[in-house]
């Protein structure tokens, strides 16, 4: 296996919120991965110390018990490892905070900006879960927690992103990722008014010590990642699961089952082989992995004979409801 990036563990698929954006699609609301699950895959993988860990929903928290027990077995194998939580802060409690202090855990809460912006796409965020999605940040923050909140941005949003972003900066988090909203309707016109607000945040966050997260668009070596889903199927990245359930089934790697591991070896080799290709002699970021996955799997879906590069990326995109976002920042973007 070569050098996983990240480990994505999706624990559950439950969800109090029902993001129009959520990438996961196809979630039951009713699956959870098993700790003999969560075992058979941390035995499997390689021993790369530079591995990062993700744990993820659904909402993790609606798992503590769980969430207790996959760290401490991750930090057994792998002492020095950083993880991640991924979650929308509701049931966060100052017990689990300190948990997570403790083991040295980071929290990335999905939050769009000020009430407006985050309740009309994160749906089911009322005005009071939102003061407490805030009240938890901060007192994550004073705990001494790294907090890095993800601001998603709607086409129809753009133009309030630097208000939104001025609004988390003044929570206290001293780094915010600004994503445009995944599947969402872009056109030419909102990709364009994203980068020129993009470029206005970078030049800003620069200036006041606050910076956007670069993190995807840093240069990683060749590999790919797991992405574990809470029936057990493993993904080499997570754009896959934003297909339909039909079209992500044939993409598994790997199924972590009541029995045992099973290879899906075909699959697995003809994956492997496409990206060598594409880390052969240049320098691929996470961001570009990413979407050459979403344009992989789509071109491997219809058949067609894989061409040159992204040359068809594009006709792709369009076909998984506009999942193109080449215009995500770049180092040339951020400049
Ligand atoms: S909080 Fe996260 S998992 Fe839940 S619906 Fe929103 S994006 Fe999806």
């Amino acid at each position: 296996m070569p050098s996983i990036k990240y480990c994505w563990i999706f624990i559950t698929d439950r969800c109090q919120l029902d993001c129009d954006y959520c990438f996961f699609s196809s979630k039951t609301r009713r699956q959870d991965l098993s700790l003999a699950q969560a075992r058979q895959l941390l035995n499997i993988l390689p021993k790369d110390p530079k591995t990062e860990f993700v744990i993820s929903g659904g909402e993790p928290l609606l798992r503590w018990d769980f969430v207790k027990t996959l760290v401490r077995d991750i930090k057994k194998i792998r002492p020095k490892s950083s993880i991640l939580l991924q979650s929308n802060m509701l049931l966060l409690t100052e017990e689990k905070m300190r948990f997570l202090r403790c083991h040295n855990i980071s929290l990335e809460p999905g939050i769009d900006g000020n009430p407006e912006s985050t309740a009309r796409h994160r749906k089911g965020t009322s005005a009071q879960n939102y003061r407490l999605i805030c009240t938890n940040i901060k007192k994550a923050l004073r705990l001494g927690i790294e907090v890095f909140p993800t601001m998603t941005v709607h086409p129809q949003e753009t133009r309030y992103m630097a208000k939104n972003f001025g609004f988390l900066s003044s929570l206290g988090v001293s780094r915010i990722d600004v994503h445009p909203a995944f599947l969402a309707p872009w056109d030419a016109a909102s990709a364009k008014d994203f980068i020129d607000n993009y470029r206005h945040l970078a030049a800003l966050s620069c200036a006041r010590k606050r910076v956007l997260c670069p993190c995807y668009s840093r240069p990683m070596s060749y590999g790919h990642d797991l992405v574990v889903l809470p029936h057990g199927d493993v993904l080499a990245n997570w754009t896959f699961m934003a297909f339909p359930k039909a079209i992500r089934d044939r993409f598994f790697i790997l199924k972590l089952g009541t029995d045992g591991t099973a290879y899906n070896e075909a699959v697995y080799q003809g994956l492997l082989a496409h990206y060598r290709a594409l880390f052969k002699n240049r320098t691929v970021s996470y961001r570009e992995f990413s979407n050459y996955s979403a344009a992989l799997a789509m071109r491997l879906w219809k058949r067609t004979r894989p061409k040159a590069g992204l040359r068809r990326y594009r006709d792709i995109c369009r076909a998984v409801k506009n999942i193109d976002q080449t215009f995500l920042m770049t180092p040339r973007h951020a400049k």
